[in-house]
């Protein structure tokens, strides 16, 4: 089989910390980083990876199962860190010696992955996920999203590869034990999809392409893997390669091809 173009991979996904790498030869980046330092390197280090490997930290937003090893990763290792302003001023990242300021709606290329931020409705001050592609392979990554709009929609058409968060099952939510204020906001459209929600992106959105599908950032109260399955059955039934990313083991690389010829 060709070489593989775009690879993804999990450190960790769910409300304890998230982090994604998105590797295209030698330039790998890490979106969010909600690990600290010692916790992100033994994480990559199941990669036979260490933190000098990593080209850049992407972050998507504030909220700290992104952002709590942000400063302290970046600072250890020498790392450039992208973000919205929005999401800059809303935290205190400590001392980021290459600090880059994006614009939600602007590309920008690191080596030879171009990145497409995409402005999503969360309770963040300016939140961004990302879109990558390399070679004409799309990689879309989606978590942290209040409710689908047209844009979302169009952002994340004819991937190859797909990370989505299918957050909480609403009975287990509201049976929780989060307080009334937190489950309507979690479960509100500036909140995170839920399980039947994320599998209705997955009908609407444009997958024909697709080569593997991962479900990711469930709550690990308020969602279990049989209800997800269950809301998901046609979507899973659909595509072959369907993955669960968790919190403790997040998932393996998963390798993205060309799809043209
Ligand atoms: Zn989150
Ligand atoms: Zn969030």
């Amino acid at each position: 089989m060709a070489q593989p173009i775009l690879e993804f991979a999990s450190l960790g996904s769910g409300s304890k910390g998230n982090a994604t790498l998105v590797r295209c030869g030698a330039t790998i980046l890490l979106v969010d980083c909600g690990f600290g330092v010692k916790e992100t390197s033994k994480r990559l280090e199941k990669f036979g990876l260490t933190g000098h490997d990593l080209s850049a930290i992407l972050v998507t937003h504030e909220h700290g199962d992104h952002t709590k090893g942000v400063g302290p990763v970046a600072r250890k290792f020498k790392l450039p860190v992208y973000m919205t302003p929005g999401t800059h001023v809303s935290r205190d990242y400590g001392v980021l010696s290459e600090l880059c300021l994006i614009k939600a709606y602007q590309p920008f290329s690191l080596g030879s992955i171009d990145v497409t931020p995409v402005a999503v409705p969360h309770d963040a001050r300016e939140p961004a996920q990302y879109v990558f592609t390399c070679d004409g392979v799309k990689l879309g990554v989606l978590t942290d999203l209040g409710s689908v709009t047209p844009h979302v929609l169009e952002a994340y058409a004819d991937c190859q590869g797909l990370l989505v968060e299918a957050n909480h099952d609403l009975e287990m939510l509201a049976a929780g034990p989060y307080p009334p204020s937190l489950q309507a906001r979690v479960s509100g459209p500036w909140g995170h999809l839920n399980n039947y929600q994320a599998a209705e992106f997955l009908r609407c959105v444009a997958t024909n392409p697709l080569q593997h599908l991962v479900i990711g950032h469930l709550s690990e109260k308020n969602n279990c893997l049989s209800r997800v399955k269950l809301a998901l059955y046609d979507v899973i039934e659909n595509h072959h390669n369907v993955l669960f990313a968790s919190q403790n083991d997040g998932f393996d690389f998963l390798s993205l091809h060309s799809t043209e010829n």
